[in-house]
């Protein structure tokens, strides 16, 4: 993959090839000088206040998936919760997902207003040890689809992780938009000039239409040097809430992820059933731990969690 610097436009050819610099996708960008001319861009002012912001955070996990409406930010959502089932630990969650943020109704939190001090946005609080920070607070109405492109996408992107004040965080989530699309680019950019980045965690369902674009994420994270921490799959059962008979739901042809798992070297962290009391939980933005703290996926969730917990002790 040719290099993109963090601050280029959408569609960048990658700096060093002929193209560098001359294609209209360069029109506007800050480095299109010195592309054009051969040169190196100079380094990006915002690296170092980025650097700086994230200097008090422990991990930094991306939330991947291939395909949309595979559950990537419900896990998320949870992931989260079952992090912060340690009172010890301070976690975060970015949403980042600027066409289709669904952090702050999951959270529990829609509606709320964020903060701006002298030291950067405050994220919006869920509990004592969680907190969240979303494009969708800082979007007029919340069914105004979000049709920014390029520059200006890119550049809330950046402000997300320049200006917000996270303070002391030990596990940053970070909810991206499904498929491998210029916001991925992006952070994925941003994060790696602003120190490492500890992994993602790829979301996926057993259907081979949705591991096909899975691999297509492995293949991205392996381009842009992304340790992969694992693969969840979801919606891999129904447990019917009535006779607790087990329905698979997406009969796979291929062995699921779990053979793409074998075959690819990855880890699969686990598999996840479908829940609709967890879908009831999150459109009302309760807190599903604390409503079913003895169902079988809230202890999915909690070993997921320790998994990762032991995965990033291990690096
Ligand atoms: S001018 Fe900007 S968009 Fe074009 S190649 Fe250089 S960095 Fe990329």
């Amino acid at each position: 993959m040719s290099e993109v610097p963090s601050n280029a436009n959408e569609g960048c050819p990658g700096v060093g090839s002929e193209n560098a610099g001359k294609t209209s996708g360069c029109a506007g960008c800050p480095n299109q000088k010195s592309c054009a001319s051969g040169e190196k861009p100079p380094p990006d002012v915002d690296i170092p206040k980025i650097q700086d912001r994230f200097r008090h955070i422990k991990h930094k996990i991306l939330i991947l998936s291939g395909k949309g409406g595979v559950g990537k930010s419900t896990m998320t959502a949870n992931l989260a919760r079952a992090l912060a089932a340690d009172p010890t630990k301070q976690v975060a969650i970015l949403d980042i997902d600027i066409c289709g943020p669904s952090q702050p109704r999951m959270m529990g939190v829609e509606g709320e207003q964020v903060h701006q001090s002298a030291d950067g946005w405050t994220p919006v609080s869920v509990a004592d040890n969680l907190t969240v920070m979303s494009i969708a607070f800082l979007l007029g109405d919340k069914n105004d689809a979000v049709i920014w492109r390029g520059a200006r996408k890119n550049g809330m992107i950046k402000q997300f992780l320049k200006d917000v004040d996270w303070g002391e965080v030990d596990y940053l989530l970070i909810d991206t938009p499904p498929g491998t699309s210029d916001e991925h680019i992006s952070v994925v950019q941003f994060l790696l000039q602003a120190g490492p980045l500890d992994g993602a965690l790829i979301v996926s369902t057993p259907q081979e239409i949705s591991l096909l674009d899975v691999r297509k994420e492995v293949s991205f994270c392996r381009k842009t040097n992304v340790p992969i921490l694992g693969v969840v799959e979801n919606m891999a059962k129904f447990v019917c809430p009535n006779c607790s008979h087990t329905t698979l739901l997406f009969p796979s042809s291929t062995g699921g992820a779990e053979t793409m798992c074998k075959e690819g070297g990855l880890d699969l962290l686990a598999q996840l059933p479908l829940e609709p009391a967890l879908a009831e939980a999150l459109d009302k933005g309760e807190d599903f731990f604390e409503k079913h703290p003895d169902s079988a996926l809230v202890k999915s969730f909690l070993s997921l969690a320790d998994k990762i917990k032991n995965n990033l002790g291990k690096q």
